[in-house]
């Protein structure tokens, strides 16, 4: 049977070919099942209208309708303008302000007509303000009608030529007369009653055309929930076929390099949180499952310790060991301070990155599939297809970002059987997040801190405060601490950073005379970066000024100061692993943002957040949340492995756990997918797989 939902979006009344070619470009809106599946992203009582006068900073979207009384220009960076709208309705004037105003702005609105102005007031200036609010005439506007009101998000390409939300509410309100009645269930019936969710055809329904705010919470549940549920049950068919397939190497002793390293090597006391990682790992790699384990742990955490003695187990019981980092000095740090922990003992252990070249790499890869490289070191160039292992037993893999299932498959065929995996991740994932990126992994956390070690200080400072900050950094350095210098790096402004901190740098050597200062960044041949690396580690340098490229692995404890500077244009997390560089000794230390005068609210917030914790889990729960979709127009859950179309990660975290032990408890019941009862789950998962789901890295 033709499924009626793949017809052309151009079949649809009120589609023509234009409004087809825009709403397949800017949203992705080919069929009628794309429109039906492109869910409002709020919903307004809009049948209510403030005051001006009794605006307040706590309230949610609301309206208010007035008169534009005149238009205001005030320039930004590079080269934007910011256009401020005053507008009064008699009871008090409030602004409406477009942050990259541009003439589609004048065009759209006029001093003197009258608009009903949809957003969320937020105090400035002395009187409240909207940013970026939806905007109607006001003579459009029939409030009575508008009750329970979906919108849409739309882009500005779709604005400039109509396309507006209500424009999306109306193809909807047709798309709703022509779909099969009722639209086919693809959850059993037993399973909606017990969780009390909606059919599918009333959800379907009700989400585009809700009366209540029951409706929309009715619908909205259902949705997120069968959404979260088919990507939980992929999951783990995923994880229960490898279990299937594959069976794990079977590490049964803990010999002699790991107990003379354990014994004779170890520099200090492992932590409680190391002690009881350890054991889960070697617990996982007896059981003849092959691991696939996820480690989390904040950075300073001590994750490499860990690494280092998983491998030493592997080659103990006659195996291979690898590690791979994500970046070249990653991979080097790694290699020499798994080098320096191992000391004279018996173990051989390699580099190889994209500039090991030659005759030096024929070297590496030729003893290591003779067997005779113990444990391999290095960056992705590992996964390369060339690279062939003789036994490879564990694979550790170092990665702050994703590390999909695609790249853990690739390790996979570099011997006959899986070796176990450690995924370690030193940018802590919010627990519904990992359940769903990293969703076929056992997860272990070392949530406790080497002994010793002070909290970090942090501390937020104006640029025009530069004074005070260069004291205190000629106090540390007096001391005899060292310092680090950021400047941001981004890609698309890339030359005016870099002349940005040669300037800076400049700058830097003439407040600091008496100081010798190292330059890293990643446009520098890697030779001369090294050596200015080497500098600072050494401690013949006092101040390392850099780009991020430092912002994983380097490890000085010496180092007491990070200063990062325009700390407004990083995010949370990349904060936080800047800030990870110092507090590594048992020195107290420093971290110092630096931002303009004026920021936005959310830079606000985060450096708030930075400020009041040094825990990374909080930091990157906050992380999800400020980010995460429904704060701005037109965002959506950008770079994630797959599209959800309702649900969002950030803030449906029950609902996840909720899918979780569903499918979980699906898998239990049928691990060999064979059962009738279960059959509708397995033909809806096959039907996802086939549509336009993009759920990249999982499937
Ligand atoms: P990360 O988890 O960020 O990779 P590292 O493995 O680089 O952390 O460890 C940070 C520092 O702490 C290193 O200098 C390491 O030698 C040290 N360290 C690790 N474990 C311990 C421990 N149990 N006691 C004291 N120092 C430790
Ligand atoms: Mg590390």
């Amino acid at each position: 049977m033709l499924d009626i939902l793949e017809q052309d979006i151009m079949f649809l009344q009120g589609v023509g070919p234009r409004r087809k070619e825009i709403l397949s470009k800017e949203l992705g809106i080919s069929t009628w099942r794309d429109l039906l599946e492109y869910y409002p992203y709020k919903y307004v009582d809009r049948s209510k209208v403030y005051n001006i006068c009794d605006l307040r900073g706590d309230m949610p979207f609301v309206q208010v309708m007035g008169r534009i009384l005149s238009f205001e220009e005030f320039p930004m960076q590079a080269r934007k303008v910011r256009i401020v709208a005053h507008v009064s309705d008699g009871t008090g004037v409030c602004d409406i302000v477009w942050f990259n105003g541009s003439k589609y702005i004048y065009n759209n609105y006029k001093v003197g007509e009258r608009y009903v102005i949809f957003g969320k007031p937020a105090p400035y200036g002395g009187r409240y303000q909207f940013s970026h609010p939806d905007m109607d005439k006001a003579d459009d506007v029939q409030l009575s009608e508008m009750g329970m009101q979906p919108h849409y998000v739309t882009t500005d390409k779709m604005k400039k030529t109509g396309l507006m939300s209500n424009a999306i509410a109306k193809l909807q309100a047709t798309l709703a007369t022509k779909l099969p009645s009722p639209m086919p269930e693809t959850l059993p019936p037993d399973m909606t009653a017990r969780l009390h969710l909606a059919p599918r055809d009333e959800a379907l329904r009700l989400i585009h055309h809700p009366k209540t705010l029951t409706d929309v919470q009715r619908a909205t549940l259902r949705l997120k929930f069968e959404e979260l549920f088919y990507v939980q049950l992929n999951i783990l068919r995923y994880a229960n076929d490898n279990r299937r397939k594959y069976r794990g190497y079977v590490f049964q002793k803990v010999g002699s390099l790991f107990n003379d390293f354990y014994s004779l090597h170890l520099p200090f006391e492992l932590t409680d949180a190391q002690k009881r990682v350890m054991r889960e790992i070697r617990a996982d790699m007896k059981t003849g499952r092959q691991m696939n384990r996820l480690l989390q742990g904040d950075v300073g955490s001590g994750k490499t310790l860990v690494a280092l003695m998983t491998m030493l187990i592997a080659l103990d019981n006659g195996f291979q060991a690898c590690m791979m980092a994500p970046t070249e000095i990653l991979a080097e740090q790694h290699f020499a301070t798994i080098r320096e922990f191992l000391g004279s003992m018996d173990v051989r252990v390699e580099l190889l990155t994209g500039t090991v070249k030659g005759k030096r790499r024929k070297e590496v890869l030729e003893s290591l599939a003779a067997g005779d490289v113990d444990i391999l070191v290095g960056t992705h160039a590992i996964i390369e297809d060339p690279v062939m292992f003789s036994h490879l037993g564990v694979a550790i893999v170092d990665e702050q970002h994703r590390f999909g299932v695609a790249q853990r498959a690739k390790l996979w065929s570099k011997s006959d059987n899986p070796p176990h995996i450690l995924v370690m991740t030193a940018t802590p994932i919010p627990r519904t997040l990992a359940m769903t990126i990293y969703g076929d992994l056992d997860v272990s956390v070392i949530d406790q801190l080497p002994p010793g070690r002070k909290p970090i200080q942090t501390i937020h400072k104006f640029d025009s405060q530069t004074t005070s900050l260069y004291e205190g950094i000629r106090k540390q350095i007096a001391q005899g601490r060292q310092v680090y210098i950021v400047f941001p790096l981004i890609k698309e402004s890339e030359k005016s950073d870099l002349k940005n901190l040669e300037d800076g740098y400049e700058t830097l050597c003439q407040a600091f005379p008496d100081c010798r200062l190292s330059k890293v960044h990643g446009k520098m041949k890697p030779a001369e970066k090294e050596a200015e690396m080497q500098n600072f580690v050494s401690g013949t340098t006092q101040i390392l000024v850099a780009t991020t490229v430092i912002e994983v692995g380097v490890n000085v404890p010496n180092a007491s100061v990070m200063v990062i500077l325009d700390a407004q244009r990083f995010g949370l997390s990349q904060l936080h692993q800047l800030r990870g560089r110092v507090g590594r000794g048992a020195k107290q230390s420093y971290c110092i943002l630096v931002t303009p005068y004026t920021i936005t609210t959310e830079t606000r917030k985060r450096i708030d957040i930075m400020c009041s914790t040094n825990d990374g889990f909080q930091i990157a729960e906050a992380d999800l949340k400020l980010r995460g979709p429904g704060d701005l127009e037109g965002t959506q859950q950008s770079g994630m492995a797959f599209d959800l179309k309702i649900a969002d990660i950030a803030r449906d975290g029950q609902i996840v756990q909720m899918a979780r032990d569903e499918a979980q408890r699906v898998i239990d019941t049928d691990p060999h997918y064979e059962k009738p009862e279960c059959a509708i789950f397995w033909n809806r998962l096959r039907e996802i797989r086939q549509t336009n789901v993009n759920w990249g890295a999982i499937s």
